[in-house]
């Protein structure tokens, strides 16, 4: 059976019917021109535009108290150690298991559009691999709505938690996707050492490694050196990627001109932070200079953090707000940033609608893309690998037909939507 797409307009070019088949699209054809056989299934897309599927590249789902009682935050202090402080807090909050909470806030991703998750699972003392066994259950259990990927995540730390190394490696051996580190430097107070592990860990078990950076100034620049050459000497280059990088939201210029070399030359992705504290690096000089990105939703509703909703769409236009990108074109480098240039920084097929890629696809009303960029409105239909698995904002239940799909009875609607 196939899945005959009519009328819609891919990246906003002219209306165009997409076949799906086997979960991958098969034929891209002129208005008109397929011919529906008996068992084929029509969907007529009215000329809505046609996006690649959403990438997360950061996502704290575990952490999202989405779904929960409002929780009031209070802490002022814009430290790590209130970070850590809120983190523990909210760990002992009486709530959902995180496992519920995580389910909540992927499915919400998901609705908003998000196909490829890359998921960050806390690994500590206070709560051990709870996180990671939870999020490893949900990247099955939800593995027809997205593809997820874990991070084993040391937020509060690896030498400042005594055992959170041991901990990290008995993730690997549960079945973790990657191994990450937080602020090797500013954190743990022993850049070598903290790379040491992380390193090990990922060589050993043959995983991706991701490092959180707070490092800001000349500590951040030598921070990034020092992975990028345990990047090379490895030859991980592709496998490793960094989130936040505050050392890339106020560089100098001969700064920038370091830093943007070498996480190309490494091959080290960066998870592109947008934050309200800082600027947006800048992101068209790291695409130029041939630097892997993607966006992340970030902690989100956590106790440290009321902002976020999953929603990538909506960060490309907030990332795109703070760097004041006006033109069509720029807009367009937020919309592929959140799709298939945040696939190429997973190192998966970054290919677009194109014939033979996997249908994962997104479809929302709209004349063009910097259009939807600037107003993210809601989805209305997502697809992951042709089929469909959210239609106007809200997960389909999975077990109807795709002709007859309603909301599940408890809607997860956008908020504010
Ligand atoms: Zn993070």
């Amino acid at each position: 059976m196939r899945t005959i797409l009519q009328n819609g307009r891919i990246d906003g070019s002219d209306a165009t019917d997409i076949v799906i088949s086997d979960g991958a699209i098969e034929q891209i054809a002129p208005p008109g021109t397929v011919t529906a056989e008996p068992g084929d299934e029509t969907i007529e897309l009215g000329g809505q535009l046609v996006l690649p599927g959403f990438v997360d590249g950061h996502s704290h789902a575990d952490k999202s108290l989405w779904g929960e009682p409002w929780v009031r935050r209070g802490s002022v202090a814009i430290t790590m150690d209130q970070m850590f402080d809120d983190t523990l807090q909210q760990w002992a909050l009486p709530q959902a298991s995180i496992k519920e909470r995580a389910r909540r806030f992927l499915e919400m991703s998901v609705a908003a559009g998000s196909t490829t998750i890359r998921a960050y699972a806390d690994v500590a003392p206070e709560i051990g691999l709870d996180g990671v066994h939870a999020m490893l259950e949900l990247k099955q259990e939800l593995a027809h709505l997205a593809d997820i990927r874990v991070v084993a995540f040391p937020q509060l730390g690896i030498l400042r938690k005594p055992g959170t190394e041991e901990l990290l490696e008995e993730a690997l051996v549960a079945g973790a996707d990657a191994v990450g580190g937080l602020d090797p430097a500013g954190v743990d107070h022993d850049a070598l050492k903290v790379l040491d592990i992380v390193f090990g860990l990922a060589e050993k078990y043959q995983v991706a490694a991701d490092f959180h950076a707070h490092e800001d100034g000349e500590l951040g620049v030598w921070l990034v050196d020092r992975i990028a050459e345990r990047t090379r000497v490895l030859g991980m280059g592709g496998k490793v990627s960094m989130c936040d990088v505050f050392a890339l939201a106020q560089p100098s210029p001969d700064q920038f001109a370091h830093l943007s070399s070498t996480f190309a030359d490494a091959g080290i992705a960066f998870s592109i932070g947008v934050h309200g504290l800082l600027p947006v690096p800048d992101v068209k000089g790291l695409h130029e200079a041939g630097v892997a990105m993607c966006l992340g939703s970030d902690s989100s509703r956590s106790l440290w953090s009321p902002w976020g909703d999953g929603d990538i769409l909506s960060r490309a236009m907030m990332m795109s707000y703070k760097s004041y990108w006006r033109t069509d074109d720029d807009l367009e480098l937020a919309a592929q940033l959140a799709t298939s240039l945040g696939r190429r920084a997973l190192g998966l097929d970054a290919r677009g609608v194109e014939v033979g890629a996997s249908a994962d696809l997104v479809v929302l009303t709209g004349e063009a893309v910097a259009e939807v960029v600037v107003q993210p409105v809601p989805r209305s239909l997502v697809f992951k690998r042709g089929v469909v698995v959210a239609r106007d904002g809200a997960l389909v239940a999975d077990d109807v037909p795709a002709s007859r799909q309603e909301p599940v009875s408890r809607p997860r609607r956008l908020s504010g939507r």
